[in-house]
């Protein structure tokens, strides 16, 4: 199974790509998460995107391309995956696809989880005063909310253009969510 999981900030993507990915045994690879950990252990890597994150900023696409690519060259992507922030720009959805051809393979479904706009910053503003994500200040969500909508969220009409596009209700509990996802999916990939 290969799949994205899409929404804007807050629509709990992260949450849902692992309890997914789990579902359907395939790891899940979160952009943000590698971002984050090279952040935390100083790396070079993690020098570059520090401010870039903090300020609420997309990555340059090549540099987070290149990170894609490696993470999905590892074996135990081979048979399958759920992306959890990537792509997020058309130059990344190019970028998947020539990955994907050159390997021949393809995506089976496109998540998009939807949740009401008011609900998102709510949800932020509350997972900011657990988490102390740095990027998680007010004044960043709104700016990441709006680089999300400019930049990102016309991708889902690409998707949509495809046929593979699975939008699911993103209201509820975590479990709620999950199930609504997996029956989405399995009936989407006709399982
Ligand atoms: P996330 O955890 O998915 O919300 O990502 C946190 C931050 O990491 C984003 O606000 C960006 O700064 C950066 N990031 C994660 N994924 C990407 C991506 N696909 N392209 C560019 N920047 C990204």
């Amino acid at each position: 199974m290969r799949l994205l999981i899409m929404g804007a900030p807050g629509a709990g993507k992260g949450t849902q790509a692992v309890g997914i990915a789990a579902h359907y045994g395939v790891p899940a690879i979160s952009t943000g998460d590698i971002f984050r950990s090279n952040v935390k252990n100083g790396t070079p890597l993690g020098k570059q995107v520090d401010a870039i994150m903090k300020a609420g900023n997309y990555v340059p696409d090549e540099l987070t391309e290149q990170i894609v690519a490696d993470r999905l060259d590892h074996p135990d992507a081979g048979a399958g995956f759920l992306l959890d922030g990537f792509p997020r720009t058309m130059h990344q959805v190019d970028a998947l696809d020539d990955y994907l051809d050159k390997h021949g393979k393809a995506l089976d479904a496109v998540i998009c989880l939807d949740v009401e706009p008011e609900d998102l910053i709510a949800r932020l503003i509350k997972r900011a005063e657990i988490e102390k994500r740095p990027d998680d200040n007010e004044e960043t969500i709104r700016h990441r909310m709006d680089v999300y909508l400019e930049s990102t969220r016309p991708l889902l009409d690409a998707y949509e253009g495809r046929g593979l596009l699975v939008k699911v209700d993103g209201n509820g509990s975590v479990e709620e969510v999950s199930t609504r996802i997996a029956a989405a999916v399995d009936s989407a990939v006709g399982h």
